[in-house]
């Protein structure tokens, strides 16, 4: 049985290691706090449309690839791990509070239509009967069905369970350093492999062979609030997005509230203000929300990268060792895509949508950048 090493056990660490298992690898998963990285911190909205940006006809597509694939992923770690990953397809509401929401929104509009994206406006009324608990002042929505969500937290849970279920090791360690055929952890021990996954996130790994910009990723914090909701009048139905927080209901009452984006290097400070500001905009949409219970504020590190789009494929020149990450924004939406893609790229049947894997591994490949893209933030 062949041997692959797959550095970093969050959401893409994880899902890549149990696609490998499933189709036969002998596999290690290396990482001293699995499902601790941006994958437990993340809001788990699998939103291909709402992160739609002019631009980015890219990652859309990889989302739109990703959103085909997440319910048969869903079901396959559900299957292995023994318990559900709290998935769920209830829709999203990008609701407008002023006219210059409501102008943005239309721009939305606009760009769904020309891109063939399921999105439609409705009008306030219509809104708030979708989702009572809108606030008075909402001016307008779109509705967007096709984006749903999932419960982060489960999921890594059940990938770790079902990680396991399927031989996959977890060894507690940092890798020190990768190349070909071989992992160095930095308790001095080391693992022989053919196949060498970087899904570190946002930290980088030395590669031998490589330079320090080879896979280019930086951290983007995020901070983001979870409530709990003990009366159901004030518990939204669905996602909602304003355009500068989104409101995310779990079963069970917990409501996530995110997110900030700062180029911080890697802080995870919570701060008061961004606190103060996603309270403030999440209670302006869903004014309810201001009699949940407080529970947790907390931040993470998004990988980063210098165009947006992840980064998946062979790292060049040196053999054997493929990156998946640079998810950035996407990465919970991108993890079984990735995982396909990688399994694809090691001789695994292509279990992604579409005829096959080329077009979308095309713009996640490593080589695109030129040396030097990265913009050197170290831990
Ligand atoms: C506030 C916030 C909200 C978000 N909301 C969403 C959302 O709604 N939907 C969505 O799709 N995405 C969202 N994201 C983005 C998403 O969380 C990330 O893109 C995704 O979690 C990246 O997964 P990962 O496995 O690459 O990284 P991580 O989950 O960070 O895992 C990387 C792992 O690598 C390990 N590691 C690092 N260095 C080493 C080393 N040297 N050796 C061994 N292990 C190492 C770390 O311990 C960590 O466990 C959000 C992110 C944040 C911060």
């Amino acid at each position: 049985m062949s041997r692959a090493c797959v550095v970093g056990g969050g959401a893409v660490g994880l899902a890549t290691a149990h696609r490998l298992a499933c189709d036969g690898w002998d596999v290690d998963v290396l990482d001293p706090t699995p499902g601790r990285g941006a994958s437990w911190v993340a809001g788990g909205m699998l939103a291909p449309t709402a992160e739609a940006w002019a631009g980015e006809e890219a990652l859309t597509e990889l989302g739109l690839a990703a959103a085909v694939v997440w319910p048969e992923f869903a079901a396959a770690v559900a299957a292995d791990a023994g318990t559900d990953v709290g998935w769920s397809s209830h829709g999203t509401l990008v609701a407008a509070r002023d006219a210059d929401d409501a102008a943005a929104l239309t721009q939305l509009a606009t760009l769904h239509r020309t891109w063939g994206l399921h999105s439609e406006r409705l009008t306030a009324r219509d809104a708030r009967r979708l989702e009572p608990a809108l606030g008075p002042t909402t001016r307008g929505a779109l509705w967007l069905p096709d984006d749903h969500q999932v419960d982060n937290r489960r999921l890594v849970e059940a990938l770790v369970a079902a990680c396991a279920g399927r031989g996959v090791r977890l060894v507690a360690a940092r890798a020190a350093a990768v190349g070909p055929g071989r992992v160095e952890a930095d308790d001095g021990s080391a693992i022989e492999a053919e196949l060498v996954v970087v899904a570190s996130g946002a930290w980088r790994v030395p590669i031998v062979g490589a330079g320090d910009d080879a896979i280019p990723v930086r951290p983007v914090k995020g901070q983001i609030l979870r409530v709990q909701a003990t009366d159901r009048a004030v518990f939204p139905h669905h996602t909602v997005r304003g355009l500068g927080v989104y409101v995310i209901p779990r079963p069970h009452g917990e409501i996530a509230i995110g997110a900030t984006v700062e180029e911080r290097g890697y802080d995870t400070t919570v701060t008061a203000g961004a606190v103060h500001e996603l309270l403030r905009d999440a209670w302006e949409l869903l004014p309810g929300l201001a009699e949940a219970t407080f529970v947790e504020a907390i931040a993470g590190l998004r990988p980063g990268t210098p165009d947006n789009l992840p980064i998946v494929g062979p790292v060049p020149g040196v053999p054997g060792v493929v990156a998946a990450t640079g998810h950035h924004r996407n990465g919970i939406l991108l993890a079984p895509l990735t995982a396909a893609l990688v399994g694809a790229l090691a001789g695994g049947t292509w279990t992604g949508p579409g005829p096959d894997a080329a077009r979308l591994l095309a713009s996640c490949d490593p080589a695109r950048f030129p040396a030097g893209a990265g913009d050197g933030v170290t831990p």
